[in-house]
């Protein structure tokens, strides 16, 4: 069960964040094509992606370095857009946003977490989560605070608020970067290699994060090019050469047959993820 203090309370009533349209996919990409210009001309780093994800979903992308994963989960992301084919993300048509709109929208559905945490090194943690909800502007900025410290004791780095990123271990970094993509209550999260710059241990921690804000309701797409990932997500999406050469079913049964994936998790970690 989602609990209420996740939510971003809103004084319009407005809902945080748009839900997938009953039961559709949260997310279809049709025919979606992405070429980079190259001095040798145009290069086609996806060819032509047919994909849905239905929402609550732990999806993992797997591939080669330079598959084209970084290049779909920008797509899906709107961090980057395509030079061909829809995007939907509920009923939004992603890749029709201007700049501007396609900014905002970002900021409220999509949380995004990087391999190199990219946080801002003059900002203290406790601003560097508060940012999103700044740019946002629908909480006040006492409301901002209490969301970020809450965030931040949810993933258990509050007692690093104060400090700066620089002071913090790789894996600390990362579970700031998890609250911070928690920060506008956004139904999707993506996540880029978010374990590859992190000792084993700590990958595994950072990876149960993930695992709780599925059974917390919500999408994750997580990139990885670890070959571990199959069969600890619901579903894996294998990439090659711009290409999906397999993409498991839509409505694929959680995998953890050993009791340690997402679908144990709902039932037997209630504690912790009602903390969020
Ligand atoms: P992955 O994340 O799987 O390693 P990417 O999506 O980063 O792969 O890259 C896919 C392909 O597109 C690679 O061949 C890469 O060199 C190329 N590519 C990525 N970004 C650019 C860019 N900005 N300009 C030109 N080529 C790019
Ligand atoms: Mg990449």
């Amino acid at each position: 069960m989602l609990t209420r203090w996740l939510r971003v309370d809103t004084r319009s009533g407005e809902p945080p964040s748009p839900q997938s349209g009953g039961s559709g996919p949260l997310i279809e990409l049709r025919g979606v094509v992405k070429e980079y210009e190259t001095a040798a001309g145009p290069f086609a780093a996806l060819k032509g992606i047919d994909l849905r994800v239905g929402s609550r979903q732990f999806v993992g992308v797997v591939g080669r370095s330079g598959s084209g994963k970084t290049t779909l989960l920008n797509m899906i992301a709107g961090i980057d857009r395509p030079t061909r084919g829809e995007i939907y993300v509920g009923d939004t048509a992603v890749n029709r946003l201007g700049e501007g709109e396609l900014a905002v929208w970002r900021g409220r559905n999509v949380g995004i977490v990087f391999q190199f945490f990219q946080l801002l090194p003059t900002l203290s943690i406790l601003d560097n989560v508060m940012l999103p909800m700044d740019f946002d502007g629908r909480l006040s900025v006492r409301a901002q605070r209490e969301r970020a410290r809450r965030l931040l004791e949810a993933v258990e780095v509050a007692e690093q608020a104060d400090k700066l990123p620089a002071a913090l271990s790789g894996g600390q970094q990362q579970r700031v970067a998890i609250a911070r993509a928690l920060a506008n209550d956004p139904p999707l999260i993506v996540a880029d290699e978010p374990t590859g710059n992190l000792d084993s241990q700590t990958a595994e921690t950072v990876f149960a994060l993930f695992r709780r804000l599925v059974a917390e309701g919500k999408t994750v797409i997580l990139v990885s090019h670890d070959p571990d990932l199959v069969g600890k997500v619901d579903r894996t999406i294998s990439l090659s050469d711009g290409a999906i050469v397999e993409a498991g079913a839509l409505d694929a049964e959680p995998a953890a047959a050993d009791g340690t994936g997402p679908a144990r998790l709902a039932a037997a970690d209630v504690a912790p993820v009602q903390r969020w």
